[in-house]
């Protein structure tokens, strides 16, 4: 047995004891001789937040296409990244993460679909960047398939070949997945950068090893036209052919449905990546949030790429979610506890995992604690959180071993990595 920490005196929800990586008890504890007691008076507790969608890469481009639409955006984007090596990488993914844990995120999905030349180590410094920051990552072995030449979106240089996409997701698995802190997922990008043949063998491959899928879908109304023209079928129903309209899955963005796609998807049980910032920045569409819930789909939150997002803070997406389901569906859509559930649970079912996003004995220790003295004045300590001014985290715990302490990464020196970063950002544009 390890130490017991225990956190005393939060506004909400009381106390909080962790012990052997797990919570062990909430609500009034009285400390122990051996105790670890950590004073969070006044302060208020939440699980670890979980992202449920992001491409940390583009952390090394953001700034750029800012006024374009996503098929703009991604043409102006996809001849600089096919320069990026696993070492850029690795250095967008730790400042993006390091982000993510000073905003309260405790588990992070990255979806890499950007192999140059076919090197997949770059997949082995994304998991370091995870340890280095000390966050959970679920990895999402992206890919692309369908160059231009053969009528996609992406040039031919930054497309693969279908069977070594393949034979190195299953690589890649077998090296870095633990599914604790490092879960492997198989995720082809989007319909307009893969083939079918790709996406039914991608997930042929995820049942075989047991592993989730991933992919972009229903983003934008040119994706739903690029589909139809190619396929003569909605993306849904072509999603569906390949046999990605399951409780395996889960989507990015998902924002135009028509009803009866919203009810497949709910009694299938796939999963939907909300990402508010994002879809307003690229003028991408409204999510049907409080619809999809409804009809029982997992729906969680995601900053997506740092390039469409370039705050890349998940605690924002928050509030963003709450602000985006009241414009599309009136004051009384979205709840403050709704969205915070989006953030937590609703991440975690995406992920399928129970053992995350749940602030309750059994739970994995993953615990964010936000400072609460600027909110005391608001009487409900979760809508004051929601609805109050930005915060970072104060301590930030997976496992229950701290990751942020004080305001302030346990493992990492966030100036020395920014600037590591932007010397091979400004490498990139030369
Ligand atoms: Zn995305």
């Amino acid at each position: 047995m390890t130490v017991r920490t225990v956190l005393r005196g939060a506004r909400w929800p009381g106390d909080v004891a962790m012990q052997d990586g797990r919570i062990v008890a909430v609500g009034s504890i009285e400390p122990l001789p051996g105790d670890r007691v950590v004073d969070v008076a006044g302060d208020v507790v939440t699980a670890g937040l979980v992202n449920t969608h992001h491409h940390l890469f583009q952390w090394a481009t953001r700034g750029r296409a800012v006024d374009s639409d996503l098929f703009g955006w991604l043409t102006t984007l996809y001849p600089l990244w096919q320069r990026l090596g696993p070492e850029d990488v690795h250095a967008a993914a730790v400042v993006g993460l390091a982000q993510l844990a000073l905003t309260g995120c405790t588990t992070a999905a990255d979806h890499h679909y950007l192999v140059p030349r076919g090197d997949d180590s770059v997949f082995d410094r994304i998991a370091d960047a995870g340890r280095e920051v000390g966050i959970r990552i679920a990895l999402a072995r992206g890919s692309m398939d369908l160059g231009e030449s053969a009528g996609g979106l992406p040039p031919d240089s930054v497309v693969e070949d279908r069977d070594a996409i393949l034979e190195s997701t299953a690589a890649v698995a077998d090296r870095l997945h633990d599914g604790a802190r490092v879960q492997v997922t198989v995720a082809p990008c989007a319909p307009f950068n893969v083939t079918p043949e790709l996406m039914r063998e991608s997930a042929a491959l995820a049942r075989s090893l047991g592993l989730r899928l991933h992919t972009h879908l229903a983003e934008t109304v040119d994706e739903e036209r690029d589909c139809l023209a190619r396929f003569g079928r909605r993306p849904v129903d072509l999603l569906d052919e390949l046999g990605w309209i399951a409780d395996d899955v889960w989507v990015a963005h998902g924002i135009h449905f028509d009803d009866a796609e919203v009810a497949r998807l709910g009694a299938a049980g796939t999963g939907v990546a909300h990402c508010p910032s994002s879809n307003a920045r690229l003028g991408a569409g409204l999510c049907r949030v409080t619809d999809l819930t409804a009809a029982g789909v997992p729906v969680g939150l995601g900053v997506d790429g740092a390039a469409s997002n370039e705050v890349g803070g998940l605690f924002a997406e928050i509030r963003q979610a709450l602000y985006v389901g009241r414009l599309r569906g009136g004051a009384d859509a979205l709840g403050v506890r709704d969205v915070l559930r989006l953030a937590t649970e609703g991440g975690a079912r995406c992920l399928g995992r129970d053992d995350i996003g749940r602030l309750e004995p059994g739970a994995r220790a993953d615990v964010a604690v936000w400072p609460g003295d600027d909110i005391a004045d608001m009487p409900d300590p979760l809508a004051a959180l929601v609805l109050g001014p930005d915060r970072l985290v104060r301590h930030l715990y997976v496992e229950g071993e701290p990751v942020v302490a004080d305001g302030e990464l346990v493992g990492l020196d966030l100036r020395a990595a920014r600037e590591r970063l932007a010397g091979r950002a400004r490498r990139l544009w030369d």
